[in-house]
């Protein structure tokens, strides 16, 4: 247990993310109260049945009043109205952070609405599985992985930053800081990219499905199934993801397809040579993620989602 870092913490927005964050919370004694709220009922009446949050309000205003710190966790493109309905009730000396998976759309979204005497820390932690709702957090989700924080822009106070980051490491976090277009881009690489690539490639095997019947989920193999997996991460949270991070991804798709067409031309032409040396640069990435800690050799990405 450490010194509780806040006093008290506002969640807005009770899914995957702000039920783990409350979970890995209170596992290190990190806030004196966590209060919640979620814009549905149903959410709100499962939070207060399985004790998620001190206190779960009917109001995002009521959930931040009093607070010292305020992380939006809602989809990215709801961050700005959640952030105007806040924004008259927030502590003078507060923090507002979010934890959306882009950032320099979350910081145009929200900035305007907040008032001066509040510090506005963006974050980003690389954690998730394919789960949502407030049943599907654990207090171990950002044990070793990393979170970034996007300080909004070079005024941002130090010691603000600090804070949160004292938060994040308590929640068992690695903590780096990174520009927000900076971050977008890297994040269409390593996140956006590849779940567009594997929502494509369960739509082809659906399609295919119609043509073979039952054949691509009866013999589905550990490539496919990974694939599955990834495509079946929450709708709404990803398609706000490409909305709001447009160029980076487009970016990044016009060079994956460039990749695909000189792959697709190399088996065409029967050149073994250039797949292998493809392929063994590629396996190299991927023991290099394994020796950096951010995965296993396990067959299942090296987490299992289990609940506290
Ligand atoms: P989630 O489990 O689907 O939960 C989303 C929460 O936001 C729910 O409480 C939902 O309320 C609320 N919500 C949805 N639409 C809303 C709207 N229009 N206005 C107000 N509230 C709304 O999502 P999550 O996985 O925790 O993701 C939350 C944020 O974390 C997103 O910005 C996402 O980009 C980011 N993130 C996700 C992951 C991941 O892998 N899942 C990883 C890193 C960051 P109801 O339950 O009442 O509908």
């Amino acid at each position: 247990m450490s010194a509780p870092v806040y006093e008290r913490v506002a969640l807005i927005g009770l899914g995957l993310i702000a039920s783990s964050m409350f979970w890995a919370i209170k596992r290190g004694g990190l806030a004196g109260e966590v209060t919640g709220y979620a814009r549905s009922e149903a959410t709100r009446d499962t939070a207060r049945r399985i004790g998620l949050c001190d206190r779960v309000c009917d109001s995002a205003a009521e959930a931040a009043e009093g607070a010292d710190l305020v992380v939006l966790c809602v989809p990215v493109g709801a961050m700005g109205s959640v952030a105007e309905e806040i924004a008259a009730v927030l502590k003078p000396g507060a923090t507002v952070s979010d934890v959306g998976s882009v950032k320099r759309s979350v910081i145009n979204a929200v900035a305007p609405h907040l008032p001066d005497t509040v510090h506005f820390v963006p974050a980003h932690p690389l954690a998730g599985t394919e789960h949502s709702g407030p049943e599907s957090g654990f207090a171990e989700l950002y044990d070793n992985r990393w979170c970034i924080l996007v300080p909004a822009d070079e005024t941002t106070d130090p010691e603000a930053v600090a804070r949160l980051r004292a938060l994040w490491e308590g929640m068992g976090a690695n903590v780096d800081e990174m520009d927000a277009d900076h971050h977008d881009l890297v994040l269409a690489v390593t996140s956006h990219a590849p779940h567009l690539i594997a929502y494509t490639m369960v739509g082809v095997a659906d399609h295919l499905r119609r043509v073979t019947e039952s054949e691509v989920i009866k013999y589905s193999a550990a490539g496919f199934r990974d694939f599955t997996r990834i495509a079946a991460s929450d709708p709404t949270m990803w398609r706000d993801v490409f909305l709001n991070n447009k160029e980076a991804t487009l970016d990044i798709l016009g060079r994956f397809t460039e990749e695909l067409f000189v792959l697709q031309r190399a088996i065409r032409m029967g050149d073994g040579d250039h797949l292998h040396e493809y392929f063994s640069r590629t396996r190299a990435i991927r023991r290099g993620i394994i020796e950096a800690g951010q995965d296993t050799e396990a067959p299942d990405f090296g987490r299992a989602a289990k609940k506290p």
